[in-house]
Parts: C-alpha cells; sequence; structure tokens
C-alpha cells in the first residue's frame, strides 16, 4: 500500500506561519504594517516619502514583495532603510511562510516598525495573514472610485485607506465624496488620509497614526514581557 499524505490546505498552513511570525512580533514590540493596492496606485512612492519622514524619530525595516524584479526594494535600500526582497517566482501575492525566512535578515530587537510591501494586487494579499498588527491599502484617484465595490475584501480588513495622486484629482473623474463614501460604506472604522506622494502632501495624519500604533504596540509587548 502506497501511503499517502495529504498536505494541510495552503490557508492553514498559512495560519500557523502567521501565527509564529506575530508571536516574534510581540516578542520584539515592533508593530507590522502590511501595505496592499493594485499595480502604479503609488505604494512604493507612498513608502519612499514615509520612510524619509520618518528618519531620525523610528527604526523602519521594509519587505518588498515582487513577483520578479528587485526595483523597488533598490528603491527603499537608496532611502536608507534595511530592506529584504521577497520575489514570489510567479505567485501574485505574500504568505506567511515567505515571511519568516526573510525575518532572519534583520535586527529585530532594534526595529520599531516593519512594513511589508505585498504583491501590487487588489484581490487575493487580501486573504493572507502575514502576521502583521494592521493594514492599509494606497488607493490612487487615478484609478476610478469603482475600486471599493469591486473588490470590498481588502477594504473591510484594512484600518487605513491612503488615497494617493490627490494633486492629479481635477483631471479625473473621480468623485472623491463618493468614493469616500463608499469606503465607509464597507468598513465604517477606516482611516482616510489624502496624500500626494508625488507632491509630499499630506502625510503628517499618517505619519501620527503609525506613530501612535508603535507606542501601543511597545506599550502592550513590555507588558507580556
Ligand atoms: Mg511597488
Ligand atoms: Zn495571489
Amino acid at each position: 500500500m502506497v501511503k499517502v499524505r495529504l498536505a494541510a490546505p495552503v490557508l492553514q498552513q498559512n495560519e500557523e506561519a502567521a501565527r509564529e511570525n506575530r508571536i516574534s512580533f510581540q516578542k520584539h514590540g515592533i508593530f507590522v504594517l502590511n501595505l496592499m493596492s493594485s499595480p502604479g496606485s503609488g505604494k512604493t512612492s507612498t513608502l519612499e516619502r514615509t520612510i524619509e519622514h520618518l528618519a531620525g524619530s523610528l527604526n523602519l525595516a521594509v519587505i518588498e514583495g515582487d513577483i520578479y524584479t528587485t526595483r523597488d526594494a533598490e528603491r527603499i535600500e537608496k532611502r536608507g532603510a534595511p530592506v529584504v526582497q521577497i520575489n514570489t517566482a510567479g505567485s501574485c501575492h505574500l504568505d506567511a511562510r515567505m515571511i519568516k525566512p526573510a525575518l532572519e535578515d534583520f535586527d529585530l530587537g532594534k526595529l520599531d516598525l516593519l512594513i511589508i510591501e505585498n504583491v501590487g494586487n487588489l484581490v487575493c494579499p487580501a486573504e493572507f495573514d502575514l502576521g502583521e498588527d494592521a493594514r492599509a491599502v494606497v488607493l490612487s484617484v487615478t484609478e476610478g472610485s469603482d475600486k471599493p465595490m469591486k473588490y470590498p475584501l481588502i477594504f473591510r480588513q484594512a484600518q487605513v485607506v491612503l488615497i494617493n495622486k490627490m494633486d492629479l484629482l481635477p483631471y479625473t473623474d473621480c468623485d472623491l465624496p463618493l468614493l469616500e463614501k463608499e469606503l465607509k460604506s464597507i468598513n465604517p472604522e477606516l482611516e482616510l488620509f489624502q496624500i500626494s506622494a508625488r507632491e509630499n502632501t499630506g502625510f503628517s495624519p499618517w505619519l501620527e497614526w503609525l506613530k501612535k500604533q508603535v507606542k501601543i504596540k511597545k506599550q502592550t509587548a513590555d507588558q507580556t514581557s
């Protein structure tokens, strides 16, 4: 008789790895953000600005998810943040098992904040818990205001939406009040921040939100250690 061993379902294996990741983040008091969006919304530019603004006040590291290239990771490295690239070799999302080995490349004891830039995709990244504390979605006004209603899951599970490319708003037919209303109807708890990564505007409320989360995470880690 041939012995057949069935692999645990992908999502179940992912849950276990996510739990292990979460334990190491908690142990070191690191606040971890899963940053998601569709391709071309300005995720990496938003991240570059965020690093620039937080330099000197928080120790931040980045994990870059990309299907094939290292281009985004090179951009992040230029901003002076420690970065680990994960090439998913065709997979259109990151999963928790990819994150675990990447953590060995960081000095976790020295980090306050880890931002994971997911693969550009509004669909399946939402289904994979990486062990993060929060999720933020970058949504640009050039993508059209119908995105939240078409891809509700990613917005339902996020804490923040960064509405990017605000400088281009006059040149689009994006109905901003309607967009915000629909986002809130999907998830009333969402924090909405209007930014322009290109013009470097609107970042303060976002940075304050991040700093607050880092502080809260540190306090809970101190209590449990
Ligand atoms: Mg990118
Ligand atoms: Zn996928």
